[in-house]
């Protein structure tokens, strides 16, 4: 049997695709059309600032002590648990609400404007809990050959969490809580799965469980960066090759198989069997040239919110800021109801900012801090001119100045912009888009685009927009499905 294995991408897919893999006697060699590897989980340095690109904590740590093992290695990752969990602030108002897994702190935050807090939360997080612990191993965890496998599988979740698949987590935050505050912030998850509440189905409650009650949210010694530096250190030990600045433009097939991918100078890479680490929808549309991806079709899809970031390093020491926290408007529902399909972006945004040297003084020289600012905006099929961006950047930073009582702008030493259409071009991004495809219910599951290929027999998939979907956890959860899927097959 062929051994030799193409992995195209070294985002966190790729590299642990390749790491299980290798581990099993494969003969790895990964293609990357950046320079360096980690895809969205990337980094760069500056002026003596060290910045996280995309990724900035994650929940569910739990998966990268079980990714190692898997691998024989005693997990080298040094997870630091954030407490609080992050801080929210919303215009005109000075508090900045402390988010915190006790619950009674919580309510403690929320005394005033939240009456029974403790008692609504518990029960909105004993459901949330019951859909996570329903769902994990039965839909997340699993492979599907087909749609009936799928429905198969799914049938065995319980018959009482059948009516939140269609309820929007908006409506059910609408119903147990009567503040706009409380309301904003548990839905909040929704934007790490690039959405809003009132796209996201109510399902993703479960997110609340597993930020309050199971694996709050971590971040990782060293900057995030250091999980791609362990793993590519683990893959040398196994000779596995990264080839960067090698982007794939097309396939060589024969009799159902695909025998090369050649890159964009016309070299031919050769193996028995290929993982695509590059979008799963996209590159089938793309690359493939398959008819139900195609542009039109691919333009349709629901894909996540589109990043505009912004990496500032600042002279001084800012006090009024923690590793997490976001800065919120009054006018939410009109706002995210808006925002991802507008051509234009309103003049007060909605961003995040994290300050990682609070947490990791060695991202930023003495007496500086480095800043990271995310704002979710439309991807380019809606807004295809960024000739905006300092604009959009400058109202931000003179907003974000005020709110903190720092001036920004004019300690300000270094500032780097990045708009959907970078994000997109780096990595492939489709039309800039940050999560890759959206979790709408005809988007997960057996919906999904699959991590097999539907020709190729020795074609297949891992990333964000193949089974189970986004974030860093369930991307580790996408490279077990598809080795297994592979050793199983071959
Ligand atoms: C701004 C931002 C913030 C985020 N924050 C968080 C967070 O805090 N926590 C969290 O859990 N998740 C976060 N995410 C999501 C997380 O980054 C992704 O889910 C995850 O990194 C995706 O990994 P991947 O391997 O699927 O894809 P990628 O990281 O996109 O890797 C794919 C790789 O394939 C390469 N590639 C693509 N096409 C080709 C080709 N044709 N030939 C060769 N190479 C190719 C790309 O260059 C890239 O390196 C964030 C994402 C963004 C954009």
């Amino acid at each position: 049997m062929n051994k030799d294995l193409i992995i195209v991408g070294s985002g966190l897919g790729g590299l642990s695709a390749a790491l299980r893999m290798a581990v099993k006697g494969y003969n790895v060699t990964i293609l990357e059309k950046y320079h360096k590897a980690g895809g969205r989980l990337n980094q760069f340095s500056e002026g003596g600032f060290t910045f996280d690109l995309g990724p900035s904590f994650m929940s569910m740590t739990y998966e990268f002590d079980q990714f190692f093992k898997d691998c024989g290695i005693e997990n080298p990752l040094k997870m630091k648990s954030l407490d609080p969990l992050y801080k929210v602030n919303f215009r005109g108002n000075n508090k900045f609400f402390n988010i915190t897994k006790d619950i009674d702190k919580l309510a403690a935050e929320f005394a005033g404007i939240e009456n029974n807090f403790k008692e609504k939360a518990e029960k909105y997080l004993l459901k949330a809990g019951q859909f996570f612990h329903d769902t994990e191993n039965i839909v997340v965890k699993q492979n599907f050959d087909n749609l009936f496998d799928y429905f198969l599988k799914i049938s065995k979740v319980p018959l009482k969490h059948l009516p939140y698949l269609n309820k929007k987590l908006w409506n059910l935050l609408d119903e147990t809580f009567d503040s706009m505050e409380v309301k904003v912030i548990f839905s909040l998850v929704a934007f790490f799965l690039g959405s809003t509440p009132f796209k996201t189905p109510s399902i993703y409650s479960l997110l609340n469980y597993t930020e309050f009650k199971h694996n709050g949210y971590w971040l990782v010694e060293g900057g995030m960066y250091t999980i791609v530096e362990e793993i590519i250190k683990a893959l040398n030990k196994y000779n596995v090759k990264i080839i960067y600045n090698t982007e794939i433009v097309s396939v060589n097939q024969d009799s159902g198989k695909v025998t090369s991918v050649i890159d964009s100078k016309g070299k031919e890479w050769k193996a028995g069997n290929f993982i695509i680490n590059a979008d799963a929808a996209s590159f089938r549309g793309e690359i493939l040239k398959r008819k139900n991806y195609s542009n039109d079709k691919l333009d349709k899809m629901e894909w996540s919110l589109a990043p505009l970031t912004i990496y500032l390093g600042i002279k001084g020491k800012i006090k009024n800021l923690y590793h997490h926290n976001y800065f919120l408007g009054n006018n939410f529902p009109e706002y995210a109801k808006n925002i991802f399909s507008s051509s234009s972006i309103p003049s007060k945004p909605y961003y995040y900012v994290n300050m990682s040297s609070y947490t990791d003084p060695l991202c930023a020289p003495d007496n500086c801090e480095n800043l990271f600012i995310l704002c979710p905006v439309p991807d380019l099929r809606f807004k295809s001119d960024w000739t905006d961006k300092e604009l959009i950047a400058d109202d931000i930073i003179s907003d974000l100045s005020e709110r903190i009582g720092h001036d920004i702008d004019k300690n300000t030493i270094f500032k780097k912009i990045l708009t959907p259409e970078d994000w997109g071009a780096m990595f492939n991004l489709y039309k800039g888009s940050g999560l890759g495809l959206s979790h709408k219910m005809m988007q997960v599951g057996g919906f999904r685009p699959s991590n097999k290929d539907e020709s190729y027999t020795n074609l297949f998939y891992v990333g964000a927009s193949t089974t189970p979907g986004t974030g860093l956890p369930m991307v580790l959860i996408s490279s077990k499905l598809v080795t297994e899927r592979i050793l199983n097959e071959h």
